[in-house]
């Protein structure tokens, strides 16, 4: 019957994986209302409410009949918002027609690919990557090609791994620091080694992917578009979600090479035009202030890193790094290739993380939804409690 049905859908959608972390989160919450009690560690979500000051500002544009359709590219007050924002934490200069915003960042990444990106394009992904940047790039007729990189160097591709994957048809890199999911910051020297390739490669775009910049206990972050000599190539994504804790309220932004900008509203004048008038307001706000107003959430982060890479540490078979940015940690799960648990064999790193949520009734990510077989992804956006109690369980499934 399921056959047939997909008989009648296009071949883009049955050729699409789903989305692993919202499967995997959708499951969770499956699970719970049929009253098991699961610890949900696999969606990256801050468990944060949303900043008063923000809430009050979306409060105000409701009273204030904000209704109608917005521009495609974002309202000009939210737009001169993140102008200053990227002059302020990034030192990066942007003029109102290099900014579109959108309905969140996964838009931004799924309009660049649609429009940069023709068949058979290649699109370098250092591995681990986030979970959509394969499949969004699939759908323009992409064609990924992963870069392994190793848990011992953090995660982090090297200059000469690079340009070993760059060919003729390269079009696009498209990576994230912090790294969602090693949690992986670069630092300025590292990306200055990776742009040292890059320039010898004009016909490459880079995708720098920043949604995590605030959430980094390194205290310094690197943006590609630095570089003066990169500047020109360089599409700089970030949003709201992570930082504000504002996920379902879906405001994303880039700031671009203008006519890669100007694609982009044509695609989103198209598709969704502009994005929601609360949100957007809301977002003017949260950009305009200091990011040391969400500093208690990026302590707390901090707090619940050493929390949980201190319970880990004591787990038989994790082999673990520091992650150093947003909020998760990547662990190597390999050593239970090949063992039975409780009755299950394991074969794999998707075998594994749903014994955990079975045995251990704890949600977290396989990694190889992130393009590495050998490791699970493990969210703490939760609270101590939930990580301690989730560490607890694991230990006790993995005993047998
Ligand atoms: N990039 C990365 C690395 C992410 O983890 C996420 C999380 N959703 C996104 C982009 C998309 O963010 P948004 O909620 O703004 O669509
Ligand atoms: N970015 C988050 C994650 O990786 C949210 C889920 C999603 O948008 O895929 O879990």
């Amino acid at each position: 019957m399921h056959n047939i049905m997909n008989q009648k859908l296009s071949n883009r959608i049955n050729d699409m994986a789903t989305s692993a972390t919202l499967a995997m989160a959708a499951k969770a919450r499956e699970l719970r209302q049929a009253g098991v009690n699961i610890i949900g560690l696999s969606l990256g979500e801050p468990d944060f409410t949303v900043p008063d000051f923000v809430k009050q500002s979306a409060i105000k544009a409701v009273e204030d009949n904000y209704h109608s359709y917005t521009p495609v590219d974002g309202y000009a007050d939210l737009k001169q918002a993140i102008i200053t924002k990227f002059k302020r934490d990034n030192s990066l200069t942007y003029t109102a027609s290099q900014i579109v915003v959108s309905t969140g960042a996964k838009q931004s990444l799924y309009n660049l690919a649609q429009v940069l990106l023709n068949p058979g394009d290649e699109v370098l992904l250092p591995a681990p990557y986030w979970v959509s940047y394969s499949d969004i790039s699939k759908i323009a007729g992409g064609v990924p090609v992963e870069i392994k990189t190793a848990i011992d160097t953090d995660f982090k591709v090297t200059a000469q791994e690079l340009e070993k994957a760059i060919t003729p048809k390269t079009k696009m890199m498209i990576y994230s620091s912090p790294c969602n999911p090693s949690g992986s910051v670069y630092s300025t020297q590292e990306l200055r080694a990776l742009a040292d390739v890059l320039v010898k490669y004009p016909h490459i775009i880079v995708i720098s992917d920043e949604i995590y910049e605030h959430i980094n206990f390194t205290q310094q972050h690197a943006s590609m578009a630095q570089f003066e000599d990169m500047y020109d190539r360089t599409v700089t994504v970030n949003g709201v979600s992570k930082a504000f804790s504002m996920t379902g309220w879906r405001i994303g932004y880039i700031g671009a090479p203008e006519y890669i900008a100007r694609a982009c509203n044509k695609m989103q004048g198209q598709v969704t035009s502009g994005a929601n008038c609360i949100g957007q307001k809301a977002a003017v706000t949260a950009l305009e202030n200091s990011p040391s107003k969400i500093k208690y959430m990026i302590d707390a982060f901090k707090e619940r890193r050493s929390l949980i890479l201190g319970l880990l540490e004591h787990m038989d078979g994790f082999k673990i790094n520091k992650p150093q940015g947003a909020f998760y940690v990547f662990p190597d799960i390999s050593y239970y290739f090949g063992k039975t648990l409780r009755g299950t064999t394991i074969n794999n790193a998707t075998d594994f993380s749903l014994f955990l949520l079975e045995n251990a009734k704890v949600a977290t990510v396989t990694g190889e939804a992130f393009g590495d077989p050998n490791c699970i992804r493990i969210s703490y956006a939760a609270s101590n409690d939930d990580i301690t109690r989730a560490m607890k369980q694991i230990k006790e499934a993995l005993l047998g």
